[in-house]
């Protein structure tokens, strides 16, 4: 499927870090355990003290390169892996113009992944 005009939304402020979204799509695109290559990868950000006082702590799924958003998956009609097992509902596949809304309601710790 042509996924032009669609994307991943990913809302990381209640992101755990537990990474089964990176387990689901080695699974789903058969990548080796605990190695390279990957097609999200989870990244941590902080702990550190910011000036203000508060605490930056934060795991940011990034999808690489190697993500094509699922476009086997999709064209069947089904979900993205990733967002089937993200417990944390972090991950939503859609068209961007729809993805763009929800942004716009929740403008914090939150983008688009497109391809
Ligand atoms: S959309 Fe599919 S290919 Fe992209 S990161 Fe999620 S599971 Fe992997
Ligand atoms: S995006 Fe979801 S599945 Fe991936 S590490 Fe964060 S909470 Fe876990």
């Amino acid at each position: 499927m042509d996924n032009k005009g669609y994307g991943l939304l990913v809302d990381f402020e209640y992101c755990t870090g537990c990474q089964s979204c990176e387990v689901a799509c080695k699974q789903e695109k058969g990548f080796p355990v605990e190695q390279e290559p990957w097609g999200i990868k989870v990244l941590r950000l902080g702990p550190w003290e910011l000036p203000n006082g508060k605490w930056e702590f934060d795991f940011l799924p990034c999808p690489t390169d190697l993500c094509d958003l699922c476009a086997d998956r999709v064209a069947e009609g089904k979900r993205t892996a990733c967002e089937i097992h993200c417990l944390g509902q972090c991950l939503q596949y859609g068209k961007i113009e729809d993805l763009a809304k929800v942004m716009a309601e929740k403008s914090r710790k939150m983008y688009i992944f497109r391809q």
